[in-house]
C-alpha cells in the first residue's frame, strides 16, 4: 500500500493531477500553455512587420 502525503493541486489546464517537475503543471505542455495565455494576456505580440521602424528622434551633435 502506498500512503499519498499530500493531494497533488489538479493541472489549472486540464485537471489531472500535477507533477512536481511541472508543478503546479501536469507536464511541460499544459505549463507551456498556461505561459503562452500569460504573455499573449499581458502582452501584445507584435505583428512581423519589420518594415515600419521608426529610428529614435535624438541627434547627438
Ligand atoms: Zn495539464
Amino acid at each position: 500500500m502506498s500512503t499519498a502525503p499530500k493531494k497533488p493541486a489538479p493541472c489549472p489546464i486540464c485537471g489531472r493531477p500535477a507533477e512536481a517537475a511541472f508543478k503546479p503543471f501536469c507536464s511541460a505542455r499544459c505549463a507551456d500553455v498556461d505561459l503562452g495565455r500569460w504573455l499573449s494576456d499581458r502582452y501584445v505580440i507584435p505583428a512581423e512587420d519589420e518594415d515600419q521602424i521608426d529610428p529614435p528622434p535624438e541627434r547627438a551633435e
